[in-house]
């Protein structure tokens, strides 16, 4: 099992979680972002960006804006494993992270992340530099977005402005429906409990 998804598993028990455990590798062409919202403790959404074999992992409490003026916190949390990408159902209460999830967005990322000279730059190294950049496609969410490290380990997500895109702002988690399967929190929470 990856070293790198040791906080992952140390804070589940998979008796009890439907989540997937991770297995070693898979690795696609492009790499991948998924969008979750997440009915826990208190509302969240959990964007997450594959970044070699993990899924890096961000709790954004107000969610992604495709609005360029609007800065969102982004807190870290644990790698994820690949697979979590697909992962949609209900958390059991007394677990962690118990509550209710759907896929909000999910689908490919381009890494923009350039230097001062214009040459790409490694996205992992560009993430631990603190300032990331990456061109979304996904259902939702297109164009390019930047995360940027601005405080101990607060980041804030913004999309960058270009070609005047009109945003929509970000919808209301309960309202949402699910890019995988079209459902809302309220009918994935009645079906899988
Ligand atoms: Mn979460």
């Amino acid at each position: 099992m990856s070293e790198r998804l040791r906080d992952y598993h140390g804070k589940r028990d998979f008796r009890r979680t439907g989540e997937p455990e991770g297995r070693e590798g898979r690795a696609g062409a492009e790499p991948r972002f998924v969008v979750q919202i997440h009915d826990a403790s208190t509302m969240h959404f959990d964007f997450r960006l594959q970044v070699d074999d993990v899924l890096k992992s961000w709790s954004i409490p107000k969610g992604p804006s495709d609005i360029p003026k609007d800065k969102r916190l982004a807190v870290p949390t644990e790698d994820h494993p690949l697979e979590y990408e697909e992962f949609e159902g209900v958390i059991p209460e007394g677990e962690y992270g118990g509550g209710t999830v759907i896929v909000w967005d999910h689908g490919s990322y381009e890494p923009l992340s350039h230097d001062r000279k214009g040459h790409p730059v490694d996205f992992a190294e560009s993430l631990e530099r603190g300032h990331a950049t990456f061109r979304l496609h996904g259902a939702k969410l297109h164009g390019a977005y930047a995360l940027t490290r601005f405080r101990e380990d607060n980041w804030l997500l913004v999309k960058t402005a270009e070609g005047g895109a009109r945003g929509h702002g970000t919808p209301d988690p309960r309202r949402a429906r699910s890019a995988r399967t079209g459902r809302t929190l309220a009918q994935v929470a009645a079906e899988e409990s």
